[in-house]
């Protein structure tokens, strides 16, 4: 089997300016990572539920990328606002789904081991407003839980190089 926490998969925030500035989370299952558009970031407060849209799987050459990307719809600046593994956390009939087939069922669970986010979060497959993109992202309330803070707007930068969007941005403007 190997080493357990070399082989848990991976998972990244990235914080995007595009035409919005938005956090995507992405999970690594079955070799891709599935993807969620966060417009206002995870919350460590159980009573807070964050608008999570699925996005387009990404490959895993995206894990670890930030810089400014040139073209397309992403157009804009990212850098790495989390990055870490996660466990499946999905429970049904007393065991752990894995959180391919949690994706099926719209209910899933992952335990984050990030460098800022501890701790189970639960995504929820809702259509809210009948689009079938939406989920909802809440954090589990358990010890990596913190109804007192708010990590997105104290962590600003890359957990990766201390960069902003804007020194990014302003590194382009300066070339
Ligand atoms: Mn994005």
């Amino acid at each position: 089997m190997g080493d357990p926490e070399r082989d848990a998969p991976a998972f990244v925030v990235q914080k995007h300016q595009a035409s919005t500035l938005h956090f995507d989370l992405r999970l690594e299952v079955d070799g891709v990572l599935v993807s969620w558009a966060v417009p206002k970031g995870p919350s460590t407060d159980p009573a807070v539920k964050r608008l999570a849209v699925r996005v387009d799987d990404h490959a895993m050459s995206h894990l670890d990328v930030e810089g400014v990307l040139g073209a397309g719809p992403g157009a804009g600046t990212v850098v790495v606002w989390d990055l870490g593994t996660y466990r499946d956390d999905t429970r049904r009939d007393g065991r752990t789904v894995p959180t391919a087939d949690a994706l099926e069922a719209g209910h899933v669970r992952v335990r984050l081991e990030g460098r800022r986010l501890h701790g189970a979060w639960a995504l929820t497959h809702t259509r809210m407003g009948g689009l079938e993109r939406n989920w909802l992202l809440v954090k589990v309330d358990d010890d990596g839980a913190d109804r007192d803070r708010d990590l997105v707007a104290d962590e600003p930068g890359s957990v990766l190089t201390g960069r902003t969007n804007d020194d990014l941005a302003r590194g382009v403007d300066a070339v």
